[in-house]
């Protein structure tokens, strides 16, 4: 399918930073005509996910329709299906629909997924964090121990109220803050009749320090910020096995729970695999520094599903800046080949580093001289860098600012167990043996 005419035609797979930014700076040029593919009709906003999973956001918070961000642009067209494969040679991609795509471009942005590096029971007994659907799952999940529990006072001692994520990264640090923030205000206040403080988040993770890509400041704030809101650190242990009752760890421990959270690690989305191209680390399509595939001068990747080379021979790191820069870039370097121009390398302007570890605390590391900051200052960097991410989908900035300062002050849960069938879960069933969850059936709302 070609929709195009007499103008350029650019096939973009993925709506997400990387995609949506080149979608939105390509619209701008009415030579060319964009269709942008993704599998969900929305943009999502990864870096809330883990307040929409310990109900302080709303689906709808973090999720903004593709059409409504392309409005007004009649040369994109927006199409919600699934690319299951490319033909690079052609710039072509099929779709589980059943449709084809051909463009003079293709621009690959389908971003990540959670890698379980072959953890035994992970991939069928933890929740991942990596997108709407599996927040949705997991807010479900701890809604539901804390109804069950309430029931039944003898599940705690199975393990109902603890909580067990894996990996100590800025996704596992951030989730550990809000997720007790959430045990100690809101389920205290809600669960009057409940033993709430009987319940546990640990934070288990192989190495020594959260954190580990920021400055040993940085480890040890983190650390001590999360201890003193209870979570329990577990760090210098893997984990061995997760199964459906509980996680075991490399040091002969192991620790009852019906809620293990993987924040362990990404690879790259399924498509990468089913698309022809060179990948490397995390499974991720291998790209020159213009963006370009060697020996595809027309197919990009980009954002999460690439490795895109730093200066210092490394990879560049999995961010929503580093995603939504190179959108642009790749936009400014496909209007470079349509006008006969050289393209250029990719230059990631680094705005720095940051996390939020519960309401009440953020650390960001600013700039690639990395000027460090602490407690309500950083916090007010995040939301800087945050509100600006967000313009990628969003006009509404103000009202995020809005709602990220409440965040920060005074709790506005959003309590609503939609997922049932993460609720259901077998009790009576004490053996180690996995209870794998219910196939995901139902879209995220
Ligand atoms: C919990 C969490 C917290 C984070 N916090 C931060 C942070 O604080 N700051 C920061 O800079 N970064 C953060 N990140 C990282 C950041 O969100 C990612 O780097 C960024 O989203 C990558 O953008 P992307 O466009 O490459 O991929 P994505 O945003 O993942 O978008 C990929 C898109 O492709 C679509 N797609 C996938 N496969 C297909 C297919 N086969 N067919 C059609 N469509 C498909 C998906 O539906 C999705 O819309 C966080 C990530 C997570 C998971």
């Amino acid at each position: 399918m070609n929709p195009s005419g007499a103008k350029k035609h650019v096939v973009i797979v993925g709506g997400g930073f990387a995609g949506l930014s080149c979608a939105r700076k390509l619209a701008e040029n009415d030579a060319i005509h964009v269709t942008l593919i993704d599998k969900h009709n929305y943009h999502q906003f990864q870096p809330l996910l883990y307040q929409v999973a310990t109900a302080e956001l709303g689906t709808d918070d973090i999720a903004t329709s593709l059409r409504a961000s392309l409005r007004g642009h009649p040369n994109v067209d927006v199409k919600m299906d699934e690319v299951i494969g490319a033909d690079p040679k052609t710039r072509t991609v099929t779709t589980s629909g059943g449709q084809t795509y051909q463009g003079d471009f293709l621009v690959l942005a389908a971003g990540s997924q959670a890698n379980f590096f072959g953890t035994t029971g992970a991939e069928q007994n933890a929740f991942p964090l990596y997108s709407l659907e599996e927040a949705q799952r997991l807010r479900s999940r701890v809604l539901g121990v804390f109804e069950d529990a309430d029931r039944d006072r003898t599940l705690i001692e199975k393990g109902a109220l603890n909580f067990v994520i894996i990996g100590g990264g800025p996704t596992g640090t951030e989730l550990a803050g809000a997720l007790m923030d959430m045990v100690n205000f809101a389920m205290a206040r809600e669960y009057t009749d409940l033993a709430v403080k009987e319940a546990r988040v640990y934070l288990v993770d192989h190495g020594q320090s959260l954190l580990s890509s920021f400055s040993p400041e940085a480890h040890e704030y983190a650390a001590r910020i999360l201890q003193r809101k209870g979570v329990e650190l577990r760090m210098g242990v893997a984990v061995k096995q997760v199964a459906g009752d509980r996680v075991m760890l490399s040091d002969g421990n192991s620790i009852p729970t019906r809620t293990a959270i993987w924040a362990g690690g990404l690879m790259a989305a399924p498509l990468a695999a089913n698309a022809g191209l060179p990948r490397g680390r995390g499974g991720r399509i291998e790209v020159l520094p213009d963006l370009t595939v060697n020996g595809f001068p027309g197919v990009y990747a980009l954002g999460d599903f690439a490795n895109i080379p730093a200066p210092d021979g490394s990879s560049l790191p999995q961010l929503g800046a580093v995603a939504m820069q190179c959108g642009l870039w790749t936009a400014m370097n496909v209007l470079a080949d349509i006008t006969g121009m050289s393209r250029t390398p990719f230059h990631y302007h680094d705005k720095g580093i940051m996390a939020m570890i519960g309401r009440d605390a953020a650390v960001a590391e600013l700039g690639e001289k990395r000027h460090q900051l602490q407690g309500p200052i950083a916090f007010a960097a995040w939301l800087g860098i945050h509100a600006l991410l967000m313009s990628t989908a969003r006009e509404r900035i103000e009202a995020f600012i809005d709602w990220a300062w409440n965040y920060f002050n005074r709790s506005r849960p959003i309590q609503v167990l939609d997922r049932t069938d993460e609720a259901q879960i077998r009790w009576s069933d004490d053996s180690h043996s996995e209870h794998p969850r219910p196939p995901d059936t139902k879209a995220a709302a």
